[in-house]
């Protein structure tokens, strides 16, 4: 046990931080006393400290680039969402900043949307047929394509045989062009290139019997 000399308190050593130019090799303040001093401090004399450290980090940008990178590296959840948080506070400014970065890196940037693209391929899908039903101010309810793809039991309506995952597509029965409703009764299963080639008129649309 060791009695602090600012709280004086008597606290065990597990309390008090190493020093070795103590006696004892523990400082003569508890922990938490240190820390509330140190929090003091800073809270008076924050401006000057932020500006020594800004003065420091200039003149040794190396280094100051490794610290950080370091930090980040600890604490990348926490920088995360610190980020998050004041990105929503700031739309505009966060904006300007993916702005700056795409002119930065096209080609990074265009590659990314593509593999998002790649990967989210029902979702766009989706995406584009609404949008092309909204453009055109017909009603829209939602499709989900997976429940389409188990409704039609995984069959083409144009060809009728199996359609894979890979190469299906909604066709709509009444074709958008023609004001049809994107909704699960005016879509019907697929292949890509049945669909493709029924809407060059090859092939004549087959109503849906409600
Ligand atoms: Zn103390
Ligand atoms: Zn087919």
């Amino acid at each position: 046990m060791k009695r602090c000399c600012h709280c004086k308190q008597t606290l065990p050593l597990s309390e008090f931080n190493q020093d070795r130019s103590n006696k004892d090799g523990k400082d003569a303040r508890c922990r938490q006393c240190v820390r509330m001093v140190k929090a003091e401090f800073y809270k008076r004399h924050r401006r000057k400290i932020i500006d020594a450290v800004c003065a420091h980090q200039k003149q040794h940008p190396e280094k100051a680039r490794e610290r950080n990178r370091r930090s980040y590296r600890k604490h990348r959840e926490k920088r995360l969402a610190c980020g998050r948080a004041y990105a929503g506070l700031h739309p505009e400014l966060k904006r300007k900043q993916r702005k700056a970065a795409m002119l930065k890196r096209p080609e990074h940037y265009k590659l990314r949307s593509l593999n998002y693209r790649k990967n989210n391929l029902p979702k766009f899908a989706e995406w584009a047929q609404q949008r092309r039903a909204r453009i055109r101010g017909l009603t829209i309810e939602p499709v989900d394509r997976m429940e389409i793809y188990r409704r039609d039991g995984g069959v083409c309506h144009i060809c009728k045989k199996h359609v894979p995952l890979n190469q299906m597509s909604l066709d709509h029965l009444v074709p958008i062009a023609k004001g049809g409703p994107h909704c699960p009764r005016n879509v019907a299963l697929a292949h890509r290139v049945c669909n493709s080639r029924r809407s060059t008129g090859v092939i004549p649309a087959q109503l849906r019997l409600a």
